[in-house]
């Protein structure tokens, strides 16, 4: 099968002459389609800024990176922003950061749906799909900010998904959750990723998210290396 995601050789460096940091060092990787992919490392070992390119925000300064046919290194703003907007889902390190704070649930979720297709009724059952297989259907009219941090990340995984795209993002999910509250989110998302055939790449500094993915790559400043999942991760018996 075709990869969706095909990275080679990608290096990324910010700055210069003195103020150069290298993020990241001929990082190669591949995710075939609905294939979910744990990137772990500690903080500051470049998982942010993989994620960034991959989510075509930031232009790497060397390899080639290539999603669904579109080589993003190559990719001009135009190009990036269909990508961003027809292909990939992102959540942020921050999730507040990709939703809007005078919006409620359900609004925000309907903002990236109306950019896509269907009609209004079918967008709708869309928004209202996504908002109750991320466990939030008591908080349709409620705004981010009444939201436990849980429920925050839901919502932001729900927006993600809502341009059906091919390939979900996440930057540290479950960085400011428990582990138990983690488990009900991660197998959640997993169950909805699985109905929808959606790829998935979740970046955490936490080993524990390998139960929940199919592959896992380490990263130690910047340089990937295979790592070996958790054990129980075999789909559709992950907790
Ligand atoms: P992680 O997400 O794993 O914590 P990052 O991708 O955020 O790692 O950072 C990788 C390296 O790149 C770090 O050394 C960090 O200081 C540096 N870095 C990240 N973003 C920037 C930036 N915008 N400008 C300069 N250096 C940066
Ligand atoms: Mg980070």
């Amino acid at each position: 099968m075709e990869p969706l995601v095909s990275v080679s050789g990608l290096s990324h460096t910010y700055g210069v002459k003195e103020n150069r940091a290298v993020a990241l060092r001929r990082v190669d990787l591949e995710v075939a389609p609905g294939e979910r992919l744990a990137i772990m490392g500690r903080s500051g070992s470049g998982k942010t800024t993989l994620l960034n390119i991959l989510a075509g925000l930031e232009t790497p300064t060397g390899g080639r990176v290539v999603i669904a046919g579109r080589d993003l290194a190559a990719a001009g703003r135009r190009d990036r922003e269909a990508y961003r907007r027809n292909v990939a889902g992102y959540v942020w390190q921050q999730p507040e950061d990709g939703l809007l704070p005078g919006l409620t649930a359900v609004e925000n979720v309907m903002v990236p749906v109306l950019a896509g297709r269907g009609s209004g009724p079918e967008q709708v059952a869309v928004a209202l799909g996504l908002l109750d297989a991320m466990g939030l259907r008591e908080r349709l009219h409620d705004r981010p900010a009444l939201l436990s941090p849980l429920e925050m990340q839901r919502l932001a995984v729900a927006v993600a998904l809502a341009n059906r795209p091919l390939l979900l993002l996440a930057d540290e999910l479950t960085a400011r959750l428990d582990w138990d509250v983690a488990c009900e989110l991660l197998g959640d998302l997993t169950s909805l990723l699985d109905r929808l055939g959606t790829a998935a790449i979740l970046v955490t500094h936490d080993p524990r998210v390998a139960r929940y993915v199919d592959t896992a790559l380490m990263i130690r400043d910047g340089v990937a290396a295979a790592a070996t999942p958790e054990p129980g991760l075999a789909r559709g018996h992950s907790r």
